[in-house]
């Protein structure tokens, strides 16, 4: 098994700007340097990737956040996906079990990097784009590919089909979670055939709208809820 880490570290929001902020954190390379506020010596901290959010970076007109010439060590989503995302999903095309995972606290920029924000796409859309892309590249008549979307939401430790609209009473009776052979799904929870990112988009848009949605002090927008996503490829 290898596990590897990155730390990304997200810009000042309004709110932080305003109090016209120091930044206490330096990265170079795969190192991230904290400095402590009080003058105490910096401490360095190195992982697998270390991604540098403030300036300088560029707005296309698009509104995709780029770096400012190729000197600038701004890390943008294209970036980040190439140094992680692409490796997971190397990985998942060869057959092999991996998982990405954010960590982090409320605002520190967790769903930005899995999911994006309007042109700036996370990992998750662009490993997406990049499943259709591959499979439209291939050749051999003998390969099938299917991909099935179904989106899920835990609240107040129930499970709900977030995409299932019909009158379904399972959907009301939240559902179970079983095991079968070692494979753990969710009884009776739908699953729908997507052909491209846009329909996957789609859907996900579906199901954000019947989310329980609560604002957290630190996030407006929070869902309090999990929501779990699944993309099926076979
Ligand atoms: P979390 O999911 O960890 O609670 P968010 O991803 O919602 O946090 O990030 C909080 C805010 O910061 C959002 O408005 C998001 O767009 C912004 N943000 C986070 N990371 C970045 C980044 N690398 N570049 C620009 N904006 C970012
Ligand atoms: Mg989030």
């Amino acid at each position: 098994m290898s596990v590897k880490v990155a730390v990304r570290v997200r810009p000042f929001n309004e709110r932080e700007q305003k109090a016209q902020p120091k930044c206490c954190v330096e990265m170079s390379g795969p190192t991230t340097t904290l400095l402590p506020p009080h003058g105490d010596a910096p401490r360095h901290f190195t992982f697998d990737y270390s991604f540098w959010p403030h300036d300088p970076f560029d707005m296309t007109p698009e509104g995709l956040a780029v770096p400012a010439g190729e000197s600038s060590p701004y890390a943008d989503q294209a970036y980040v996906y190439d140094a992680l995302g692409k490796q997971v999903l190397d990985n998942a095309w060869a057959g092999y079990h991996c998982c990405l995972f954010a960590y982090g606290q409320t605002g520190s920029g967790k769903s930005y990097s899995m999911v994006g924000h309007g042109a700036n796409e996370g990992i998750v859309p662009q490993a997406c784009h990049e499943i259709f892309r591959r499979m439209g590249e291939n050749k051999d008549k003998e390969n099938k590919f299917e991909v099935q979307f179904s989106m899920l939401e835990i609240y107040n430790e129930k499970v709900a089909d977030l995409l299932d609209k019909s009158n379904n009473p399972q959907r009301t009776a939240a559902l179970k979670v079983r095991e079968n052979k070692g494979e753990i799904y969710v009884q009776g929870l739908s699953k729908h055939p997507v052909n491209s990112y846009e329909a996957i988009a789609k859907k996900m848009d579906e199901g954000y709208t019947s989310r329980s949605i609560g604002a957290t002090l630190m996030n407006q927008t929070s869902s309090r809820a999990h929501t779990i996503i699944t993309i099926e490829f076979k």
